[in-house]
């Protein structure tokens, strides 16, 4: 029996291992580890890539997402706005920041953030907004800029799902005032190891990522701000550099199987992505919704098809979030998605057989459930 990995990370590395072995021997001779020159090429390579004037690397995503809300003024006491659908990361940015989370639902065809709930969520307090491109799929950017822009918030975008997607043919990340990236080993650009970036047209934001993630150091030991320790390393800038190069290759790719996926799944009672008109997503995950989703996932793993979900709970129901004082049923479209999210394998490398194995699989699992419920 055919079986389906979620990811085959080996699989994507294996035709580049030469070129990073090489990579790795320069950055070891050059000792150049934390920061440096790997890291700066890799910065040039990647803002060309987003078309931004600037991009910073960091130590990982959710550095990304902290350093940029702090580099835009959210500070103690300040509300930002996000949704609940999304990785843990996204919100312990914003508590990071001594600020407080405000969750907006999401639309329930995109799963993201929602524009007409967003006026009815900001408050004198509000200092930022923060949709995520979730899945890989750009969030409904152009409304949610205008209101950003009639009540002076700063907007920082979650791109960490999302490398290359586009918004009405403007690369994700240059939106709003900052966009943050993770180059998390499974994300569509992924390093050998922890890292994330930060992009952005603002010279001051780009000023201010450059001190903070260096312990505010102008020179060295000329402290000018309380900063942190979230430099990139030398060898991660490396592997990003040699890996940037198949990206648009990959994610056209998972456009394709995506495309694939929706025929083969056509006829299956369950609910389909969908893409937003002028939207060009990167499918980040290939999710679905299902009802009886646990029964289903066990039955795939059973079939030798690994899904995945994305995610189980919202972050407003986390154990780590009760004291917001969120309460169940009051972000009704993402609980409700959270109970049917099933992710199914996503990467570049997929086959045609194994698309068809997991439509196949899909359809079986879902016949026999049928067959018990019946
Ligand atoms: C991966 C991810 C992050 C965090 O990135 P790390 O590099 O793991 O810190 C933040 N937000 C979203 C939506 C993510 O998927």
């Amino acid at each position: 029996m055919l079986k389906v990995p979620f990811l085959d990370l080996r699989l994507h590395h294996e035709p580049l291992l030469t070129e990073v072995r090489e990579a790795f021997d320069e950055v070891i001779d050059s000792c150049a580890f934390a920061g440096g020159r790997f890291v700066e090429q890799f910065e040039g390579e990647f803002a060309a890539f987003c078309e931004a004037k600037h991009a910073l690397g960091v130590a990982n995503g959710t550095d990304a997402l902290w350093a940029a809300l702090f580099a835009v003024g959210v500070k103690s006491g300040d509300e930002v706005i996000t949704v609940a659908s999304t990785f843990m990361a996204t919100v312990e940015a914003i508590t990071h920041c001594g600020a407080k989370p405000v969750f907006v639902d999401i639309d329930e065809r995109t799963y993201t953030m929602n524009p007409a709930l967003l006026e009815a969520a900001i408050t004198p307090r509000t200092r930022a907004i923060v949709p995520v491109h979730l899945f890989g799929q750009p969030a409904d950017m152009d409304p949610i800029l205008a209101i950003a822009r009639r009540h002076g918030l700063a907007v920082v975008e979650d791109a960490c799902q999302a490398h290359g997607a586009r918004y009405k043919n403007r690369p994700v990340g240059t939106l709003g005032d900052a966009g943050c990236f993770s180059f998390y080993p499974g994300k569509n650009l992924g390093a050998f190891g922890e890292a994330g970036g930060v992009v952005t047209n603002r010279d001051d934001v780009a000023d201010f990522i450059r001190l903070f993630r260096d312990h505010g150091q102008r020179k060295k030991y000329d402290h000018v701000l309380d900063g942190w320790n979230a430099r990139m390393d030398g060898l991660q800038g490396a592997v990003l550099s040699i890996k940037l190069k198949h990206l648009a290759r990959g994610n056209e790719l998972r456009r394709r199987h995506a495309a694939v996926y929706d025929e083969l799944l056509r006829e299956l009672p369950v609910v389909r992505p969908v893409v937003a008109p002028g939207v060009e997503p990167v499918f980040h995950i290939y999710a679905i919704r299902v009802a009886g989703r646990d029964l289903v996932l066990n039955a795939m793993a059973e079939a030798g098809v690994s899904c995945g979900i994305h995610y189980p709970v919202p972050v407003h129901r986390m154990k780590a979030y009760e004291h917001l004082g969120v309460p169940a049923g009051s972000l009704p479209v993402s609980e409700t998605c959270a109970e049917g999210f099933l992710s199914l394998p996503m990467f570049p490398e997929l086959t045609q057989p194994q698309l068809v194995r997991v439509a196949e699989a899909l359809a079986g699992t879902l016949a026999l459930s049928e067959e018990c419920a019946g």
